[in-house]
């Protein structure tokens, strides 16, 4: 089994293309196949090196490591390069085989359109009108009449000659049987005007000689699919066995894009999802096992994934799940993991750790709920700087005619606490309430706002414990000033 994802370049690897990236990439493993990664940047406008670079990047970080294609640096792997089409078109690959089927009459030049303009307006409408290009005549043309075209400095684009009667048909792994009309199927264009390959022919003459046996890919390339059958057929090539994934839908049922918010793998790796979470949730978007398992352990996936579990119908990106099951990954990992993988956002948050307690004790304290690696920043940065009041806390708690008393009765009680530690400032504290007459509530919230600034967090007294006798006594007494 030989599979491959061939991203276009344009921009950053979004959740489709991971998701299209991840299950060929399984099933290589499953089968013992290999995975092939190919560059497809035929689109000479928008395709960039930086696009390629920023995927690279994204596969590896996700865990999609490829065993042939093309290689973020150094050379490429695999004995079927280049593995980037500029590349191969540089070396005359695609070429060739338009100009062997331009002999042999299934494809032609068509002089009706030089300027880029015209030609995709004029795609576009025949799109629309479901009508075939070839009515353009250029299909017929004499070799004199070609030689007077060309006399005018029109310069041709190449197009396939589609049959023009039966039908195109193939057997899909997702969707089963899908067949077109051929009278339906465009006189599609396989070079441009400036010689440069189209999506649909590249992408077959590499898919053929690269020896891909299984494509799988979005159904965004269903209606593709056919003009590349005919092109395997032209050419006397067997076809691979084709597969259309599933398209993925945001909550609101339409088509997962930016106004759902993040769609690039890089965004979700700043909002600090882990990619074990990540790897684990892309598999189950438009795929599942008979036994609908959720969380898979590290290497499950890859001897469990069957293309048969693949469903036809539409996937739902859920963020609400996937958070969730970045948070059971987050309680998976130890707390020294959690640390090290934390890391950079503790420095983005710009939280000096040289004072203060020790990191991995304040890990351990929050372990069970941390959802995303950005919580750990965010639920521990009072430990390391002066909290910041949510007002609503402030408002609620502190409103309280009792406060003032408690603040500052509580600041008196813990400067003659012995040893600073939880278990005596538990008994020590409880102690106070009953004896100044206040429910143990009543005291924990105002203490508890005044110390982190708002009113959840930690275990109280390992709080207590960890913020140190002197900067507690601190925050007591500037809270005791706010109210
Ligand atoms: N370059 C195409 C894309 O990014 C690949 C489609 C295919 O897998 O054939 O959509």
């Amino acid at each position: 089994m030989r599979v491959r994802f061939a991203p276009s370049p344009t921009g950053h690897l979004h959740i489709g293309g991971a998701r299209t990236a991840l299950f060929n990439y399984l099933l290589a493993r499953r089968n013992n196949g290999t995975f092939i990664l190919r560059i497809e940047d035929t689109d000479e406008e928008r395709s960039t090196k930086e696009s390629a670079q920023s995927i690279f990047e994204s596969m590896k970080w996700l865990g999609l490591n490829w065993d042939e294609g093309a290689m973020p640096e150094g050379p490429e792997k695999g004995k079927d390069g280049p593995y980037v089409q500029s590349d191969r078109e540089a070396l005359g690959i695609y070429r060739k085989y338009a100009d062997q089927l331009i002999a042999e009459k299934k494809a032609y030049k068509c002089y009706c359109v030089h300027e880029k303009y015209d030609e995709e307006r004029k795609q576009a409408e025949h799109e629309k009108q479901g009508s075939r290009v070839s009515k353009c005549g250029c299909r017929n043309l004499t070799p004199e009449q070609q030689a007077e075209m060309e006399k005018q400095g029109r310069k041709p684009v190449v197009r396939f000659a589609m049959p023009e009667e039966g039908r195109t048909e193939w057997d899909d792994l997702v969707r089963g049987h899908v067949s077109f009309e051929n009278n339906l199927l465009a006189d599609f264009v396989m070079l441009k005007a400036s010689g440069y390959p189209t999506y649909n022919f590249a992408c077959v003459i590499d898919d053929h000689l690269m020896s891909l046996t299984h494509i799988l890919r979005g159904d965004d390339h269903v209606s593709n699919t056919p003009l590349q059958v005919q092109l395997y057929k032209a050419l006397g090539w067997e076809c691979p066995i084709f597969g259309h994934i599933s398209m993925i839908l945001g909550p609101d049922g339409k088509r997962l894009s930016k106004r759902h918010g993040a769609t690039s793998i890089g965004e979700y790796r700043k909002n600090g999802f882990l990619p074990e979470a990540m790897f684990n949730y892309l598999a189950l978007l438009g795929w599942s096992n008979s036994e609908s398992q959720q969380i898979f352990r590290p290497g499950e996936l890859e001897q469990k994934f069957e293309v048969s579990g693949c469903q036809p119908s539409p996937a739902v990106f859920d963020t609400e799940k996937l958070i969730w099951m970045n948070g059971e990954y987050m309680r998976m990992l130890s707390p020294e993991k959690i640390m090290e993988y934390a890391m950079p956002f503790i420095k983005e948050a710009g939280l000096d750790m040289s004072k203060g307690p020790a990191l991995l004790d304040l890990i351990k304290l929050e372990h069970e709920k941390f959802h995303l690696l950005t919580d750990v920043p965010k639920r521990l940065d009072f430990f390391y700087k002066d909290p910041v009041y949510d007002q609503e806390a402030v408002e609620k708690v502190f409103r309280k005619p009792e406060v003032p008393e408690i603040l500052k009765g509580i600041s008196e009680l813990y400067s003659g606490i012995e040893m600073f530690k939880a278990e005596n400032i538990e008994p020590a504290t409880r102690a106070w309430a009953k004896e100044h007459k206040f429910k143990n509530g009543q005291v924990f919230h105002p203490v508890r706002v005044a110390l982190s600034g708002r009113t959840d967090g930690p275990t109280l007294f390992k709080m207590i414990e960890y913020i140190g006798r002197s900067e507690t006594i601190k925050r007591l007494s500037k809270a005791l000033e706010m109210v």
